[in-house]
């Protein structure tokens, strides 16, 4: 029987780099992914701040396209912020996944591809016994420590999805389209959002560019009840929306389409440990509520588990104590915030103050308007609500003057 001291499940962005860097410091690791290869389940539009890159050491081979520019266009309004500097990139979902796969192989981890976690067992010794299928084969396998990166699933943690806390989902649907040089070329440096009732009443809707003329053009939504609407058209029509109305493409072409499911629980009470079993990334529910970002959360979950890891194996503690009080210092605040923000916004604000959110940001720098969505740095918003009131007082007094 094979034997690990750390068996990944999942190799999405939390695994594959918590896999990585454990291989990196001489651990024997297996990362396995029930998917046969990483373009199956590329669901993720992936688009991030330049800090993913730099921080988490990833190649610019792995790099869809890069932006300088937020757009965001609401029924009636648009807003664009614009900088001579790259902000951030849109990756290439499934080349991110393979790359920290083919690290953690490069460091003599094992990648197992097409290999389903199915459940494991507590051995006398503390050392964990794990069932899995592999390629149709049932395999054991032993480890010291097991870690649940299986994202929205949470497989390993809960055997049983009742013993799960209270969920809330949210689904995204995305079509990777291939469009004319001169549609590209509008879209081509920029994130566009697509907010309010006509483009998406319970969430909202995308375009991030991709290289060779390729746009990812999505649309999710909370899967809750809104206060105002009550009809939901499928998904699929919020992207052609898009497509037709923003987009006007000449011509283009479906190259792809994927989505998926996000499950997170409010107020962070997932299971973080159980024994010498560790959650990380989504299965503990590290994606930002209010503007769906994972990627970057998922991989930072990553490294704060690596330290406990670590010092677990090379004998300095002899359980997980601060880990879960380390994750919820660095994302409960700000997630805190997130969901309430987002709870109103995507589904009890009234079309009209979707429209006033882009005048409140008119007067900001697009570093400002980063700061707010990507850093939850939302004082920064007040900047442009106290600029909006002053403009709109500025306006009302004019007004009277001119009839004075
Ligand atoms: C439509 C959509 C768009 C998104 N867009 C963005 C974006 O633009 N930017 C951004 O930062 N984030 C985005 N996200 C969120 C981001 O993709 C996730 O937060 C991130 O992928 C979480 O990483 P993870 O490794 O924790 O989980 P996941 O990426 O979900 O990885 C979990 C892995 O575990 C595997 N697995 C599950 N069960 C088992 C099992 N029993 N055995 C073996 N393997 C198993 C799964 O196949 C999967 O590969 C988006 C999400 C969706 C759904």
């Amino acid at each position: 029987m094979q034997s690990f001291d750390v068996v990944v499940v999942g190799a999405g962005p939390a695994g594959g780099h918590c896999a990585r860097k454990l291989a990196q410091k001489g651990y024997r690791v297996l990362l396995m992914e029930r998917y046969k290869d990483f373009d199956t389940n590329s669901f993720s539009s992936s688009g991030t701040p330049n800090e993913t890159l730099t921080r988490y050491e990833l190649p610019e081979s792995i790099v869809g396209s890069f932006w300088n520019q937020i757009d965001i266009v609401t029924s009636n309004q648009t807003g664009s912020w614009r900088s001579s500097t790259i902000q951030g990139s849109v990756l290439d979902f499934a080349k991110l996944r393979s790359f920290l796969a083919q690290e953690t192989q490069f460091h003599q981890g094992e990648v197992w591809l097409n290999c389903l976690y199915v459940s494991h067992e507590v051995l006398e010794n503390q050392r964990l016994r794990v069932q899995v299928r592999r390629e149709k084969q049932d395999v054991t396998i032993e480890t010291k420590l097991l870690i649940d990166a299986t994202g929205p699933n949470r497989s390993v943690m809960y055997a049983n999805l009742k013993e799960q806390p209270e969920m809330i989902s949210g689904t995204g649907v995305e079509f990777l389209i291939q469009v004319d040089e001169a549609a590209y070329d509008r879209s081509a440096k920029a994130l566009t959002f697509f907010l309010g009732y006509k483009w998406m009443p319970k969430g909202y809707s995308w375009i991030f560019p991709m290289s060779d003329r390729q746009l990812k053009v999505g649309a999710g939504i909370v899967n809750l009840e809104h206060e105002y609407v009550k009809e939901m058209k499928p998904l699929k029509h919020y992207i052609q929306l898009i497509i037709d109305e923003h987009i006007k493409p000449e011509q283009y072409e479906i190259v792809e389409r994927h989505g998926g499911t996000v499950r997170y629980s409010l107020g962070l009470k997932d299971k973080y440990v159980e024994g010498n079993t560790l959650a990380i990334g989504d299965a503990v529910s590290t994606i930002n509520f209010l503007g769906g970002e994972g990627i970057r959360h998922a991989m930072q979950s990553a490294e704060i588990a690596v330290s406990y890891i670590d010092r677990y194996l090379q004998g300095k503690t002899q359980t997980f104590d601060g880990y879960q009080d380390e994750m919820h210092r660095v994302f409960l605040k700000d997630w805190t915030i997130s969901e309430k923000l987002g709870l109103k916004k995507y589904l009890a604000d009234s079309d009209r103050l979707v429209d006033r959110v882009v005048n409140y940001l008119r007067p900001l720098k697009l570093e400002d308007v980063v700061d707010i969505l990507f850093y939850y740095k939302f004082e920064k918003a007040s900047k442009g609500l106290g600029s909006y009131i002053w403009r709109k007082f500025k306006s009302f007094w004019a007004k009277v003057f001119s009839k004075v």
